[in-house]
């Protein structure tokens, strides 16, 4: 990797504030990068990785957070963008005193930044967190497993995308390619199969997660893998890993819709983005499609109850059609069409809020 130079990257991408941090206590070090508060406190999960360099870390935090701005701005809530990365083994640094001392960190920054779980880190981590600082969400007993959220989000995107393709979002007339049935796409499954799909198959590489689809859905063929790309379904849902669209697999896909619950589904958003429109694929744009955890963390961050999250999910629906009718009158395609839609709502924001006005 090139050497990283923060502050250049800063200014290019607009951001507001990187804050490394090391405490001498516990060992723990990590970064915490602030893109946007234009619309409100930037949020963004902690994520524990072994990072081979520094750079490395601090790239995925800045790349991170970014994201986490257009996808809060998309999903009309008033959150700007923010993560933190941590630089350790997750199997060796965890402790109470470790997340303590993030949770300290986090309050220092009054209330400008919020966390969440992420990869590596859980609700009791958040516990811990939340210990020293009240700028945590994702607690036991609050929000709970942000998944089933995601997934109900990803299916109301999903009617959408077969809305604006066929005018008819009967799930029963419909076939789906799922890949990926750990946490999202087991409870996607399960929406899809509660409104009659005509015919499910999914594809996995974790035994036990293959075998609960086999013993919970008999109904639902597993695939291999490599098979699920070139499968003649209606929809492919992408529920597992980033950068699985790219050049190779493009060239497979015989669904006319591609829509589901992962992040950076695109590898390259340009190149790939134009592909599956030159192919008169319909992408449903990743970061409007699958927030529906962060949807349902808003809420609890509000203490408002559930009943709201469920009708707030609703709104992906439209948000999509919104983004697609931006696409097509712009030619440009899906994922573009999304970065322009969360940054006019940021400006517009931003414009409105020139003037002074006591409260
Ligand atoms: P998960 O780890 O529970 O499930 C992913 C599943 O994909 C696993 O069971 C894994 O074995 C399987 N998998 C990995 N590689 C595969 C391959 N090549 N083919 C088929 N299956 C494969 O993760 P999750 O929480 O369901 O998240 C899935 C995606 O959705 C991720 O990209 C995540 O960033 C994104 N996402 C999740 C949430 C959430 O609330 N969990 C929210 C927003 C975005």
């Amino acid at each position: 990797m090139k050497d990283l130079k923060v502050f250049e990257y800063m200014e290019k991408h607009e951001y507001e504030q990187v804050v490394y941090f090391y405490d001498r206590t516990t060992g723990l070090k990590g970064v915490t990068v602030i893109h946007n508060t234009t619309l409100g406190p930037a949020l963004g999960g902690t994520r524990l990785w072994n990072y081979e360099s520094e750079d490395e870390a601090v790239l995925d935090c800045l790349r991170l957070a970014r994201g986490m701005t257009y996808k809060a701005a998309a999903a009309g809530l008033n959150l700007g963008g923010g993560k933190t990365v941590l630089i350790g083994d997750a199997t060796k640094v965890k402790s109470e005193a470790y997340f303590r001392a993030l949770g300290r960190y986090v309050q220092s920054l009054n209330g400008r930044y919020i966390t969440a779980e992420d990869v590596n880190t859980n609700t009791k981590d958040m516990s811990y967190i939340h210990m020293e600082t009240d700028y945590v969400v994702g607690l036991e007993g609050k929000s709970g497993n942000p998944s089933p959220m995601t997934a109900l989000g990803a299916f109301y995107g999903i009617k959408s995308a077969l809305k604006y393709k066929y005018d008819n979002e009967d799930i029963s007339k419909y076939t789906f390619a799922i890949q990926g049935a750990g946490q999202t796409g087991y409870y996607l499954t399960k929406y899809l199969l509660a409104e009659n799909a005509k015919k499910i198959y999914f594809s996995e590489i974790n035994p036990k997660h293959i075998e609960r689809m086999k013993q919970e859905h008999p109904e639902v063929e597993f695939v291999d893998p490599d098979k699920l790309y070139g499968l003649e379904v209606d929809v492919l849902s992408p529920c597992a890993l980033g950068g699985v669209l790219n050049s190779d697999t493009i060239p497979q896909i015989k669904a006319k819709i591609v829509a589901g619950t992962a992040n950076n589904v695109l590898l390259e958003e340009d190149i790939h983005g134009d592909m599956l429109k030159d192919r008169g694929i319909l992408y449903a744009p990743d970061f409007v499609i699958n927030a529906g955890g962060l949807i349902n963390v808003y809420y609890e961050l509000l203490n408002q109850p559930k009943e709201k999250v469920e009708a707030d999910l609703k709104l992906i629906k439209d948000r999509l059609l919104e983004i697609y009718a931006i696409a097509e009158k712009e030619g440009i395609h899906t994922q573009l069409a999304a970065k322009v839609f969360a940054k006019k709502r940021i400006e517009t924001i931003k414009n409105l809020h020139d003037n002074y006005i006591p409260r």
